[in-house]
């Protein structure tokens, strides 16, 4: 038995006897399978690959970022954000090794886990175990936990608050339960919810971003309109990108124009 990982999306499976037939979370519109076809992999082949590890940064005081190097998957970065002697990792990588279960033990151990929406789900279960921590899911995404686990709590409702200072919001669009992290009035951690463009004093919003299937005006308004109460100037997202001050504004800003762009209003080609 085994608990199998797709090797497009990083994303681990309960345990079988045999490769599960189909990712299901690379079989929707949001993410691909491999034109090579499916693969699967163990977290203990990669380990014992010895191909991979794991860089920790400290960004500012309080936030540790964690990516896989080289790259696996799709290649997202953790954040391990430190409140008060209290450690909540922010989304999941899928190596976990003993290198990196060192390390975090030396910065204090994980008391709880988040997520932002299934793409970035991984071993989180490993995870879990290992420093033995709930993991926070919305429940509106229940459907694509691919592997069942004790450890798993699934909150409901608009904004759920897991420990002081550590505030989740259900911002939906890219997936139904997508939630974003607020931390101390002024940080927001938002996955690939809302991503942080090559120039980031801009941000976008996708429903699928391998795919770039866009999402329409109204959820983005929406999601905009959400934000405005939101308290924040520092925006971190999936893949190490941020935007350092004002962040709040440039959403907004932001999302004008993505709107006017959807809408034929921004530009003539
Ligand atoms: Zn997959
Ligand atoms: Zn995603």
């Amino acid at each position: 038995m085994e608990n199998y990982i797709c090797e497009t999306c990083g994303v681990q499976y309960d345990f079988s006897a045999n490769e599960p037939e189909q990712c299901l979370i690379c079989n929707e519109e949001r993410q691909y399978v491999n034109p090579n076809g499916q693969s699967w992999t163990t977290l203990q082949a990669m380990v014992e690959t010895g191909d991979f590890r794991n860089n920790f940064t400290q960004d500012e005081p309080g936030i540790y970022s964690i990516r896989t190097s080289p790259n696996f998957a799709i290649g997202q970065t953790a954040y391990l954000i430190h409140e008060d002697g209290y450690n909540m990792l922010w989304d999941c990588i899928t190596l976990l090794d003993s290198p990196t279960i060192e390390s975090v033990k030396e910065l204090g151990g994980i008391q709880a886990i988040a997520l932002s929406h299934p793409h970035h789900y991984s071993t989180q279960v490993e995870w879990a175990e290992v420093f033995d921590a709930p993991i926070y899911i919305h429940e509106d995404d229940r459907k694509w936990v691919t592997r069942p686990s004790e450890q798993l709590i699934f909150w409901s409702g608009e904004t759920y608050e897991v420990h002081g200072g550590l505030v989740l919001h259900r911002l939906g669009g890219h997936f139904k339960g997508a939630a974003i992290l607020q931390w101390k009035n002024s940080h927001l951690f938002t996955g690939d919810v809302v991503r942080v463009m090559a120039d980031p004093s801009w941000a976008s919003f996708m429903y699928s971003y391998p795919n770039f299937l866009p999402l329409p005006a109204k959820i983005v308004r929406r999601m905009a309109e959400q934000l405005k109460s939101v308290e924040f100037y520092r925006v971190y997202d999936a893949f190490h990108r941020t935007m350092r001050e004002n962040a709040n504004e440039q959403i907004q800003k932001s999302a004008q124009r993505y709107i006017d762009a959807i809408n034929g209003e921004l530009f003539s080609t």
